[in-house]
């Protein structure tokens, strides 16, 4: 469950890699700022403290990125099925032809290909539409026949299949519109390009893995969530990815390093590492859930990672897991921050808001850290979360509980590369919010994310009988309401203060104008003029900012104000504020802890759907002024082993790769499966 992804000012506001709008924009520093693009700005993250590791952290390092990297074909494939043919068939043309690049033409194709990268395809990575070239197909067609006809994937039916296919794909505007349609009411399989189900109704699906649930059963696997669900003579069949099943040759590759990684690793580490080969190799979801008890339960471990499906954002439904691969290793400096407030995870669940049937009796293992990521891959790559809470199966939180990270040097890259982006000028009306933003926005948002991964995932507990499924579509917009008010709730408590985590009130005061000026108003800067809010996180955001808005207008709690023309959101009341993120949270728990569908589908759908016309077009006009991209992502550092009579003696780190060189690189040497799978 992850945060998302960095939004503006603030952050968890920040992911997903986890979350707050994006990232502010980075000045042209070529410390932070690789390239940009549409909306989008490439980052770069640093490594603080690799060198310094002893040979075997290094090469454990080493060994689990190379698992990460040799998944990424996985990831496009999953997004739809016809990104790796687009993806293979424009690289070749990008490569190959050797006439005039000089026109716009092939300057928005260029573009158009970065976008293909960054998104994993040709939706976009967050608002899920389908991308518009801005090149013509005469001249793509052009381009394509003065390439030799073996520069192009020779594993898809005929050359002329294959460039129609691509063709009708990219310019057809009729075809694949979003990869993951959330209107309600409609059959969202059949409307959505995504790629874990094909030729299945939503009807279908659901009763396929409606009836395979035991309502008795207290540690059910999540049935559906490494397969992909085809009909095939009439029938309803998965195919499962693992070694020999779909996705069999990248898998393979990854069970190679992990295997190289198994051979470092130490007592429990080594163990889980050779569970989750094992989990590959069968595919059988019943390991996957043995492996994540055991990886939940080492809380000791300095280097850790992320490797498999995981994240269900992607399929309408919930349940498909995209392939992720993350690694990294411990701050130790910052994780003390983390260490107090899991220390005292039974004093917020006690007190928390919310009705005391529905608090957890006994927390149980939160283990929260605060990491620094040295490789991103797949569903975390190159949009990235800023903070992560695995494993997601609810039993397996609720017996053993979970593991919470909040990824500091991706948010320390964010931040420095935002500098005086004239964000806060534009938007935040009052200097004495603008002052304490600049004060504390930094700690704010990262308590947040803390409080949000480490606490407000793992808080609560569902009635008897409920099993957590009943939310269906609405259960991650809700999910994300319940752990994001939860961080805001707390983070203005005085126990907060009185644990030394902040310094007074004020931290909360920054936080609060920014979420609040975020999920109203900025956050509508990535979305398109005249479309609904799709993505989770930022119908979350909307959600709890609207909410409160309304039930505090009374009060004028929040307000609306309106000076020369431009339009700012002021909290005039920030304890009233705070008063009602926690009675909100009261009722989203209960929704939750009830699975009253009805509920949380009206919640949704009135507060976190529709946006004002007009006010997006202010916003997105303000923020055109700014020049500012409202996303951003990150490329990876190299590591290269030094090897001493077949020995690796050392890994070496470096930054030197530029978006398109590691994109390439990536697509020449980690590129691994069929066309067409
Ligand atoms: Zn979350």
């Amino acid at each position: 469950m992850r945060k998302s992804f960095i939004f503006i000012l603030t952050t968890m506001i920040l992911g997903v890699v986890s979350c707050t709008g994006d990232a502010k924009a980075p000045q042209a520093d070529s410390k932070w700022l690789v390239d940009n693009f549409d909306d989008i700005k490439v980052l770069r993250y640093y490594v603080d403290g690799f060198e310094n590791l002893p040979l075997e952290q290094k090469e454990l390092i080493y060994y689990l990125s190379m698992a990460s990297v040799s998944g990424r074909d996985i990831m496009f494939d999953q997004n739809f099925k016809y990104n790796l043919a687009i993806r293979r068939t424009l690289e070749a043309v990008y490569e190959n032809y050797e006439g005039d690049k000089s026109g716009a033409d092939w300057a928005a194709f260029e573009k158009y290909l970065k976008k293909i990268w960054f998104a994993n395809g040709i939706h976009h990575h967050y608002s899920n539409d389908k991308f518009r070239p801005e090149f013509s197909r005469e001249s793509f067609n052009e381009w394509v026949a003065a390439v030799p006809q073996d520069k192009f994937p020779q594993d898809f039916g005929t050359f002329e299949e294959l460039i129609s296919t691509v063709s009708e794909a990219i310019f057809n505007d009729e075809l694949y519109k979003t990869k993951l349609n959330s209107i309600d009411g409609e059959d969202l399989l059949l409307t959505s390009a995504m790629n874990y189900y094909e030729g299945v109704s939503q009807q279908e699906a659901n009763e396929f893995y409606d009836s395979m649930v035991d309502p008795k059963d207290q540690t059910p696997v999540s049935y559906g969530l490494n397969s992909k669900l085809v009909k095939e003579n009439g029938k309803l069949v998965e195919k499962v990815y693992r070694v020999g099943g779909m996705y069999s040759v990248a898998i393979e590759q990854i069970v190679y390093w992990l295997d190289k990684a198994a051979g470092v690793a130490e007592g429990a580490q080594k163990e889980y590492i050779e569970k989750l080969i094992s989990y590959y190799k069968t595919g059988d979801l019943k390991e996957f859930d043995e492996f994540n008890i055991m990886w939940v339960q080492d809380t000791d471990c300095f280097v850790d990672f992320v490797n498999g499906f995981t994240e269900t954002y992607g399929d309408p439904l919930g349940r498909k897991a995209a392939w992720e691969g993350i690694v990294n290793f411990r701050n130790d400096e910052a994780t003390k921050r983390t260490q107090i407030i899991s220390e005292n995870a039974q004093w917020f669940e006690d007190n928390s808001p919310i009705n005391p049937a529905y608090r957890k009796k006994e927390v149980k293992g939160v283990s929260a850290k605060v990491i620094t990521a040295a490789m991103l891959a797949g569903d975390a790559y190159p949009a990235t979360p800023i903070g992560i809470n695995l494993p997601n199966a609810n039993w397996i939180r609720r017996d053993y509980g979970s593991k919470s990270v909040t990824i500091e040097n991706i948010t320390y890259a964010y931040s420095e590369s935002s500098h005086g982006n004239g964000f806060d000028e534009e938007f935040v009306l009052r200097a004495e919010d603008r002052e304490r933003m600049a004060k504390y926005s930094s700690l704010g948002d990262n308590l947040h994310t803390d409080l949000h991964e480490c606490l407000g995932h793992g808080s609560g507990q569902l009635a008897p009988g409920i099993n957590g499924e009943e939310l269906k579509q609405y259960s991650a917009v809700l999910e994300e309401a319940r752990a994001d008010l939860f961080g805001l709730y707390y983070l203005g408590d005085p126990k907060m203060v009185e644990l030394g985590l902040v310094p007074s009130f004020d931290v909360a005061k920054s936080e609060y104008a920014s979420y609040m000026m975020n999920g109203m108003m900025t956050q509508f800067s990535r979305i398109e003029l005249g479309k609904n809010v799709e993505e989770s996180h930022m119908r979350n955001r909307k959600l709890i900012a609207e909410w409160c808005y309304e039930q505090g207008k009374a009060e004028n709690v929040v307000e609306k104000v309106v000076e020369n023309g431009k339009t700012y959101i002021v909290v005039n009341d920030f304890e009233k504020l705070r008063e009602l993120f926690g009675k909100m949270l009261y009722e989203v728990q209960r929704i939750k802890s009830e699975g009253d569908f009805e509920a949380g589908r009206e919640l949704v759908e009135k507060y976190a759907v529709k946006i004002d016309r007009d006010l997006h077009a202010e916003v997105l006009e303000r923020y055109g002024k700014l020049g500012i991209q409202p996303y951003s992502g990150f490329v990876n550092p190299v590591y290269t082993p030094v090897i001493k009579d077949g020995k690796i003696v050392d890994v070496k780190v470096s930054y030197n790769e530029n978006y398109i060189e590691q994109m390439l690189n990536y697509s020449h040497n980690f590129s691994f499966l069929p066309t067409l799978n």
